[in-house]
């Protein structure tokens, strides 16, 4: 079984190094590098494998198992081969050097995604390379872009090339920190995700020469007030029902339970969590609204005209837009029609049923390797591919192995963070997982 730890960790390194760092633009990401690196681990009797290149550069790989029946359910693993932007400023080791330090691989991509991608790909070529011929068939997507909406990736297959990724379920990141509680191990899984708002506000004003200030209408100005506003808007606290789920199956102890799970002791309880589990609670149970970009000015002597704002926000399930427009509003208060949006992009928050044979087989599968635990149904805050699928009507869930060495609190630092590292016994889980998982429901 080491053999299996060593593989996935080769995969993985090579997958960091290749660095498809995605920074939103159309021509970030590279991923073609990690399919041909992709195609060749996958290069055995038994799986066919196509790329689909939605935009040059930006390969997606699929491989198949192909099933001998065909009304048996079918499963996709669904992996992203993109990786965020970094600042090695606040690294300890190189990002992209895929390092292996005391049984830790290091770089960006270690926890999102690159260690289940990795892991998916290894288990279908161990699954063909032993003859595994299952009633249903199994289906193996790297894919590009799930770092900037799936637009050359997750979204594009599912729209262009369904045929392909067609499939009774989806499994795709993450989940699975096992956080021990008084009745044993629970394992997070993904089964809803919030919703985003992304707009541009712009605040106009009036140009002037910038060495006589007094009583003009600078831009910038105007703008700090709005993101002030932003800032300090407080969204009510909205405690539903997977949250209630979430909270009570983690079984914290009454008194932290009780606080969590009510509306008015929530924001208290939240001082006193640590950072990482904090972070996630508050953006559970409320509207989230970041303003992350802004662009103002021409020149220094120049008092600016137009300043335009970005904001990435976040929606709970059931808000529409224009809940989140007149949210916006009343952030804003009186300067709300100063403001004009020029731009939102607004995708519903999305969530999967519990009910199916696939939870089930989850459930039993993973108690192979922590022998108590249970499932716990999730939404995860932030968006992934699972949410084309499930707008096709196909249950879709993020799961993966984490070992005891990787906490939901350190695993929701690094998403995104400095430092992004990954255990290999948890790279050994994971490919386990997948293959064991297959074994049992597809066949
Ligand atoms: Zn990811």
């Amino acid at each position: 079984m080491r053999d299996d730890a060593d593989a996935t960790t080769d995969v993985l390194q090579t997958l960091i190094r290749n660095a498809c760092v995605n920074d939103g633009t159309d021509d970030s990401g590279g991923e073609s590098r990690s399919v041909d690196v992709l195609r060749d681990v996958l290069d055995v009797r038994g799986v066919d494998v196509q790329t689909f290149a939605a935009r040059p550069g930006r390969d997606n790989l699929v491989a198949r198992i192909e099933g001998s029946d065909p009304s048996a359910p079918s499963l996709l693993l669904l992996g992203h081969t993109d990786v965020v932007p970094v600042n090695p400023d606040g690294w300890t080791r190189d990002p992209f050097g895929g390092e292996v330090v005391d049984g830790y691989v290091w770089g960006r991509g270690a926890v999102d995604m690159l260690n289940l991608t990795a892991s998916m790909a290894v288990a279908t070529r161990n699954l063909a390379s032993s003859g595994f011929r299952p009633r249903g068939s199994l289906v193996f997507a790297a894919v590009a872009g799930e770092e900037a909406l799936g637009t050359w990736g997750a979204a594009w297959l599912a729209e262009h090339e369904r045929d392909a990724v067609e499939a009774s379920y989806v499994i795709t990141e993450s989940g699975g920190n096992p956080t021990p509680s008084r009745s044993g191990t629970k394992l997070p899984v993904i089964t809803a995700e919030k919703g985003s708002h992304w707009c541009t506000l712009r605040i106009d004003g009036t140009p002037g020469h910038a060495s006589q200030p007094f009583r003009t209408d600078n831009a910038l100005v105007t703008a700090a007030e709005v993101v002030r506003r932003l800032a300090e808007f407080r969204p009510e606290t909205t405690i539903d029902e997977t949250w209630q789920r979430f909270v009570t199956a983690l079984d914290l102890g009454d008194d932290l339970r009780d606080s969590l799970l009510d509306p008015v002791r929530l924001a208290a309880a939240l001082d006193d969590l640590p950072l990482g589990f904090a972070r996630v609670a508050h953006a559970c149970t409320h509207t989230t609204i970041a303003p992350t970009v802004m662009h103002a000015g021409t020149k220094t002597n120049v008092i600016p005209d137009r300043v335009d704002l970005q904001l990435d926000i976040r929606t709970l399930p059931g808000q529409s837009s224009a809940d989140i427009s007149a949210m916006i509003d009343d952030a804003l208060g009186d300067l709300a029609d100063r403001v004009t949006v020029l731009a939102a992009a607004h995708d519903d928050s999305t969530a999967s049923p519990i009910d199916t044979p696939l939870w089930d087989a989850l459930g039993r599968v993973a108690r192979r390797f922590y022998a108590d635990a249970s499932l716990v149904p999730t939404m995860t805050v932030g968006a992934t591919d699972a949410r084309f699928f499930r707008r096709l009507g196909v249950p879709s869930y993020g799961f993966g192995l984490f070992s005891r060495a990787i906490s939901y609190e350190d695993y929701a630092l690094m998403f995104h963070g400095d430092d992004e590292r990954v255990d290999v016994e948890s790279l050994r889980l994971s490919t386990e997982l997948w293959g064991a998982l297959a074994r049992d429901f597809l066949t």
